[in-house]
């Protein structure tokens, strides 16, 4: 999503696009809408020079083994337990990000595989705009991660978007407002954010997120527990 034009671009359900954030970006700029799914985005893509792969170029061991975990969990009526330990890694693999220019213009940008042992056909937060991505020059730029189904119900990146739009909140306080809202209704994640004044919010209720930031000063950081 373009926070200076509110133009945004989403795509789901894809089985051979192997950069999707940029067809999603072809999407906002060349297709006349805002979200494209399956066979007709895939076609799309192709159409415009997009690269398509082998289903055989997403799979990883790591992920493969999360799934049968994730499986067998529920084959047992649920994870936990001793012999399922399934962790936040296993059962989440996003990549968000948000950026703000030196001309103050904000974007934000979220890819998933979606959760591990989700059913065929369910879509995620991360391409629902206002739900896990949503910039705007005025506030802020958002992306989430983690039980997409709560952060779709708590509309989070908009909310946060609101929350400073319409109350004068401050990012940090507004972020964690909202993901405390996602926590009361029982979901898990976090999101990174960035507002129009160079200020960030990482805030998560995991016990982990990967997450970094770079600066002005251009100096990286880099962590992944509280
Ligand atoms: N939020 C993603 C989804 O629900 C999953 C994740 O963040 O790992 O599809």
């Amino acid at each position: 999503m373009d926070g200076k034009t509110l133009r945004a671009g989403a795509v789901a359900s894809l089985k051979h696009i192997k950069n999707p954030i940029n067809l999603a970006r072809l999407v906002m700029e060349k297709s006349g809408h805002v979200m494209m799914d399956g066979e007709g985005a895939e076609a799309f893509a192709a159409a415009n020079g997009v690269e398509l792969v082998d289903q055989k170029y997403f799979y990883t061991e790591e992920r493969w083994q999360a799934l049968q975990k994730m499986k067998e969990a529920e084959k047992r009526g649920g994870v936990g337990g001793k012999k399922f330990i399934v962790t936040d890694q296993d059962r989440h693999g996003t990549v968000g990000a948000v950026a703000l220019d030196k001309n103050g213009n904000l974007a934000a940008a979220t890819s998933t595989g979606g959760t591990t042992n989700k059913k065929a056909g369910r879509v995620g937060d991360s391409p629902i705009i206002g739900g896990g991505t949503y910039a705007n020059n005025a506030t802020c730029a958002v992306s989430a991660t983690g039980d997409g189904e709560y952060f779709i119900r708590s509309v989070v990146a908009h909310d946060i978007s609101a929350l400073m739009e319409y109350r004068g909140m401050k990012l940090q306080e507004a972020a964690q407002m909202v993901l405390d809202k996602v926590a009361k209704l029982g979901g898990t994640g976090g999101l990174i954010a960035i507002d129009h004044d160079g200020n960030i919010a990482l805030p998560f209720n995991t016990s982990g997120m990967y997450r970094g930031h770079v600066g002005v000063d251009g100096e990286f950081v880099v962590e992944i527990y509280r």
